[in-house]
């Protein structure tokens, strides 16, 4: 009997073309809620599961009984209930690296825009306001010798960091679970205290993946320790950041601006005072957001899948124990 995948959401014709040609595809294009009807009845029948951008709940894997596999379109996991996943011996698989030069990007261009302003001085001279030479009111800081304060040195980290360092002449600092040697060597990068970090770094640039300790990892005592010219930089998840305490530490002045790409509800709510806020430089989670890198994500995750279902194992896989588990 041929396996079957529901798909969701950021697949290209040439993806599925290479799903159908082994599996039978039900897919969703626009799938609005993984409450859709339809979708639901087809991930009873499902085997695999490939998609971006979707909560997945015990429930709805309750709902899903021969469900093998899970390849997300997406680096970070935080949508995914990965022990019952493991629980249930079902393969979650993601997209790292084909991402990660692309999301440093886009780390790369919150830090300039905030700094040199670039949003809000273009927006200045759309409105017609450039009618003389720019002053001190207009001026922004300098990012190339400053401190570049890295929370979370993995693979985002460490690419975000290297344009600083090699390309900025930034000095870098890094808090994260394990020490880096071998990132120390490369860009002198020097490990700090979270704390410490906070109060040295001029960026400070977040790439810790959302779990229940990074939770809310950033609030109104972590601003506090920041210095009052710091520009906070988030590409990680929204939820990473307090972010009523984020909203008051820019108007106060307790930092004096912030680069996002990711909010704690997406996307950002109406009434959301960021995007109106002079010292904000608020982007749609573009991170990955590119056709080249889009696609590449799209591929890894199709490769994932035709794995994970043929028997093989996955190349990007995140619960290895699900793996050995199948195994056995
Ligand atoms: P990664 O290579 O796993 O790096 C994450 C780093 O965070 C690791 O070095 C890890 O330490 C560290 N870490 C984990 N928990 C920590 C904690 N509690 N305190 C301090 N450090 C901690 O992942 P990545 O590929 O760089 O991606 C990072 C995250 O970026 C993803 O999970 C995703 O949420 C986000 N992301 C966002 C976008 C976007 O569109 N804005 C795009 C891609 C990814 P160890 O090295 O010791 O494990």
């Amino acid at each position: 009997m041929q396996k079957r995948i529901t798909a969701f959401r950021r697949l290209g014709q040439h993806h599925l073309e290479q799903l159908s040609e082994h599996f039978h595809v039900d897919y969703f294009p626009e799938l609005d809620s993984a409450d859709d009807p339809a979708f639901r009845e087809a991930l009873r029948e499902a085997h695999g599961l490939i998609g971006a951008s979707l909560r997945i709940t015990p429930e709805l894997l309750d709902d899903a009984p021969n469900l093998e596999a899970i390849a997300s379109i997406s680096v970070g996991v935080d949508n995914y209930p990965v022990d019952e996943l493991t629980r249930r011996d079902i393969l979650l698989c993601n997209t790292p690296d084909v991402l990660t030069e692309t999301t440093a990007d886009t780390g790369f261009s919150l830090i300039m825009a905030s700094a040199r302003r670039v949003v809000e001085l273009a927006d200045f001279v759309k409105r017609g306001d450039w009618t003389e030479s720019v002053g001190p009111a207009q001026f922004g800081s300098d990012v190339h010798g400053k401190t570049l304060g890295m929370v979370g040195f993995g693979r985002i980290g460490a690419a975000v960091a290297r344009r600083g360092a090699l390309g900025f002449g930034m000095k870098v600092l890094y808090s994260n679970a394990s020490p880096k040697p071998d990132l120390e060597r490369e860009l002198g990068a020097q490990r700090r205290e979270f704390d410490e970090l906070l109060a040295e770094a001029d960026f400070v640039c977040v790439t810790v993946p959302l779990t229940a300790e990074t939770t809310h990892l950033f609030g109104a005592e972590q601003f506090a320790r920041m210095k009052s010219s710091a520009i906070f930089v988030n590409i990680a998840r929204g939820q990473v950041v307090d972010e009523p305490a984020l909203i008051d530490a820019l108007e106060t002045g307790e930092i004096r601006a912030a680069g996002l790409d990711v909010f704690a509800k997406e996307p950002l709510p109406a009434d959301s005072p960021l995007p109106r806020m002079a010292n904000v430089v608020a982007l749609p989670h573009i991170g990955s957001a590119t056709v080249e890198t889009r696609d590449a994500m799209a591929q890894r995750a199709v490769d994932n899948i035709l794995r994970a279902l043929s028997g093989e194992r996955p190349i990007s896989l995140v619960n290895d124990e699900a793996w050995t588990s199948r195994q056995g």
